[in-house]
């Protein structure tokens, strides 16, 4: 296993991390068994969010009879008002069974808080860290510019990005301005919603970086075993592999979302990244999720001004994208009598 420390924390721990995201689709026991199997065989770090629905309840209960300092626990909140900070902090580690947590981030924030920004949110972030119910501070975001200017601010010791070998040149410059800066790099959507299932090529080129701390969404006992095996021995980004991803880039180059949003705000207020991405879902876990079918639908609202094309930083043409997804979600929830629409 190789070891890595999240910038000016103290948190020393292996480089593979376990992600809550996916253990939302378990059951309560069966949650609990592979979280359980993660700290057994070595898995200290645990990653989660209070958006992530029951996921912090079921790490808390999964965790509850082993020693506290023996792991460390990152959540999150979307809170916008001090008032939804404290709520999210108070549920959090009630759920967590804890009186601290390791890192709290703001997630997936359109703004960086900062003191006397007239939100009063950064402070409180200040003062549950003066009180100890947070050890550190962390923002997570999908905006390349937020995590780019948070990372230099100075003001977070770790940042959340959407990390993968599909990943382009700008973000993968964010490593080295975090390791010029000291602030930890968390990488998640490692396997980009299991649109990457080749797990000893994601590994093995996640392993390159001395300085990012690997989030793994896990949802299976078999996804976990594979995953154990591999940090066993991790493999080496040798020519072969190289090749391989090298293959996979280019079969999804001009139609995969990178979810980083440069591409919004749309002027008929359509979701871009959460419509191309839930598709992505959807293939991972062949549910539809029951919240995103007036997102899809507004993609037939869309006037094809072609704005979303002009910013997307990876020249996608992202309209027909847009439309291609549409089908597809169609398709896959029974909306027959839309298609012919498109
Ligand atoms: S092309 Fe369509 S989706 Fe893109 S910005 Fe214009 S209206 Fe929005
Ligand atoms: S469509 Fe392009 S700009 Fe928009 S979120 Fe996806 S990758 Fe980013």
């Amino acid at each position: 296993m190789k070891t890595i420390v999240l910038g000016t924390s103290n948190i020393k721990c292996d480089q593979n991390a376990f992600g809550a995201l996916e253990i939302q689709r378990l059951l309560m026991q069966d949650a609990i068994d592979l979280i359980q199997q993660a700290y057994n065989n070595g898995f200290c770090f645990f990653n989660t969010a209070r958006f992530y629905t029951d996921s912090e309840e079921k790490i808390g209960i999964a965790l509850k009879n082993i020693k506290r300092k023996s792991f460390y626990i990152a959540t999150k909140t979307k809170a916008e008002t001090p008032a939804a900070f404290w709520k999210d902090l108070n549920t959090s580690l009630n759920y967590l069974k804890t009186d601290y947590v390791d890192l709290y981030q703001f997630q997936c924030t359109n703004k960086i808080y900062k003191p006397n920004d007239g939100t009063g949110m950064y402070e409180c972030m200040m003062k549950a860290k003066d009180d100890g119910f947070i050890h550190h501070i962390g923002l997570s975001t999908h905006n390349l510019k937020i995590a780019k200017n948070a990372i230099i601010s100075g003001l977070y010791e770790t940042i959340q990005y959407p990390l993968s070998y599909l990943s382009g040149k700008e973000e993968l410059e964010l490593i080295s301005l975090c390791k010029n800066y000291n602030v930890g790099f968390i990488a998640t959507k490692i396997r980009n919603d299991g649109l990457l299932p080749q797990m000893d090529l994601s590994i093995a080129y996640m392993s390159q970086f001395d300085n990012v701390l690997c989030v793994w969404d896990i949802q299976r006992e078999s996804e976990l075993n594979t995953l154990l095996d591999l940090t066993k021995k991790i493999p080496v980004l040798d020519d072969d592999k190289k090749d391989r991803i090298h293959k996979e880039v280019i079969k999804f180059t001009n139609h995969f979302c990178h979810g980083c949003k440069e591409c919004l705000p749309c002027p008929k207020n359509i979701k871009i990244d959460t419509c191309l991405r839930s598709m992505l879902s959807y293939k991972r876990a062949n549910e539809i999720e029951p919240d995103i079918k007036n997102e899809m639908m507004k993609i037939k609202e869309c006037v094809h001004c072609n704005l979303c094309r002009i910013r997307c930083p990876y020249d996608l043409d992202v309209p027909e994208m847009l439309k291609q997804n549409l089908k597809e979600y169609l398709n896959a929830s029974g909306g027959n009598e839309d298609k012919n629409e498109l």
